[in-house]
């Protein structure tokens, strides 16, 4: 039988084995395995050069039951409604499994934003927010930024909400730039909180993270920040690393600075001085201590898992990993952080945003730290103990703990 890829088939196959072990009743799996509402927009927008281009784009409320939906926004070419469907699905498991009180929901826009002019990427992120603002707002829903959106996109789309309500509206979206209200530390939250559940995870297992190896797929905001926190505060040495272009590899460790750097003046981490270059597909399976996959889904399949050395796959992507991939890695030892526990630090930070805009008065960085710390420690305890209780792998112990949540929210209200 071929293999599942479509993202939203493979979120509601996870819930269904959830479900399932939880005994949910049929309504409340009826109503927990789909989203509650989508929005399909099509809007024009001016080109550079005069001709008007006409883009599509996905707004996906999945549930709010525990409070306003809450997901970040991609700019991708391949966007489909399945895959932000999928999205919105695990920002609600995430919300819960973190236990902040809002409820999950995912967005995008169909377009390359590298063909883009800065113009013409405003103009998109303007266009996306008239077509969309009626039915977004900071007690319904708020987006964030996700794949090839940046806190400028954020910016763009917090001025154009504002414009349209008459008054400034910072907490419509996060990720903001901090001079317009966003908050301290949310840059990295994401990698960072993935830290920490690497420490915790390590202590469980008793591996000593320093001088550990680690490779990172994926070299945007999740994949870069992974790269320089866990060698500051795990001291891990990163060998190899990778973007869209492919990777790169050198036994002896890779100096984030110098890889930025590289980066940024060549558009690609490949050819860097003394590094071996590889494909994306040999940086997943080298021999490394950690392995963060921080690109995009279905990059870990029934294929490659057998391959997979690593110890720990600490998930900062969403969905890099099959169903199938999940059972054969759990077979081998692999101990997997999944995604929508191992990358939660990024909404939490952007929940602490929400909460500085409501009251106008902003934490230092050491608070926000401390305060993130805290949660993803939580976080992870509670899902390696249901791990532990129900003798499922820590996907699975993911979502028991999350459906139970939002399962419980939905009864209180009297939905089911
Ligand atoms: P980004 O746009 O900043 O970076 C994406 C990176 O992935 C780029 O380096 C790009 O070159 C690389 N990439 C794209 N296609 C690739 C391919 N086929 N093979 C290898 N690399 C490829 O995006 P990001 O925000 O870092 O997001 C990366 C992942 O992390 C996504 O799955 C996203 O949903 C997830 N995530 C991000 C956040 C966040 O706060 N940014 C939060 C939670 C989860």
């Amino acid at each position: 039988m071929s293999q599942e890829l479509n993202p939203f088939k493979i979120a509601q196959r996870q819930f269904d084995e959830a479900a399932e072990v939880l005994g949910l009743d049929p309504a409340t799996r009826a109503l927990l395995r789909e989203p509650m509402r989508e929005f399909h927009v099509t809007f024009p927008v001016r080109m550079d050069d005069g001709t008007v281009k006409v883009f599509k784009g996905f707004r996906v409320q999945y549930n709010d039951a525990r409070g306003p939906t809450k997901g970040g926004l991609r700019f991708h070419p391949a966007e489909t409604i399945d895959t932000v469907r999928a999205l919105a699905a695990w920002m609600t498991w995430k919300t819960a499994v973190v236990g902040i009180p809002l409820g999950g929901g995912k967005g995008g826009v169909i377009c390359n934003p590298k063909e883009l002019s800065l113009g013409e990427l405003e103009r998109v992120s303007r266009g996306y927010i008239r077509a969309l603002g009626h039915y977004i707002g900071d007690e319904i829903d708020v987006p964030a930024p996700d794949v090839y959106t940046t806190p400028q996109v954020m910016a763009w789309m917090m001025d154009e909400y504002s414009v349209m309500k008459g008054y400034n509206v910072p907490g419509v979206i996060t990720g903001k730039p901090i001079p317009l209200g966003g908050s301290a530390g949310r840059g990295d939250a994401t990698a960072r909180g993935g830290i920490y559940t690497v420490r915790e995870a390590a202590k469980i297992l008793g591996i000593d993270l320093n001088g550990a190896t680690a490779a990172i797929q994926g070299y945007g905001n999740a994949g870069q920040f992974a790269h320089h926190l866990c060698v500051e505060l795990l001291g891990q040495k990163v060998v190899a690393i990778s973007d869209s272009r492919g990777g790169i590899y050198n036994p002896e460790g890779l100096d984030f600075e110098a890889c930025v750097a590289h980066k940024k003046t060549t558009g690609s981490v490949i050819n860097f001085p003394g590094a071996k270059n590889i494909t994306n597909e040999e940086l997943l399976e080298l021999d490394v201590v950690v392995l963060y996959p921080a690109a995009l889904e279905n990059v870990i399949t029934k294929e490659n898992a057998p391959r997979i050395k690593a110890k720990i796959s600490a998930e900062l992507a969403n969905g890099p990993t099959t169903p199938e991939a999940d059972v054969i890695l759990h077979e081998n030892g692999v101990y997997v952080i999944p995604d929508f526990l191992c990358n939660a630090g990024g909404v939490t930070v952007s929940y602490f945003e929400q909460v500085q805009n409501a009251y106008d008065y902003y934490w230092p960085l050491v608070e926000v730290q401390a305060k993130l710390d805290e949660i993803m420690t939580n976080a992870f305890h509670a899902v390696h103990e249901a791990a532990q209780e129900y003798k499922v792998h820590n996907r699975i112990a993911a979502y028991l703990v999350s459906v139970q949540r939002v399962a419980e929210a939905a009864k209180l209200r009297g939905w089911v």
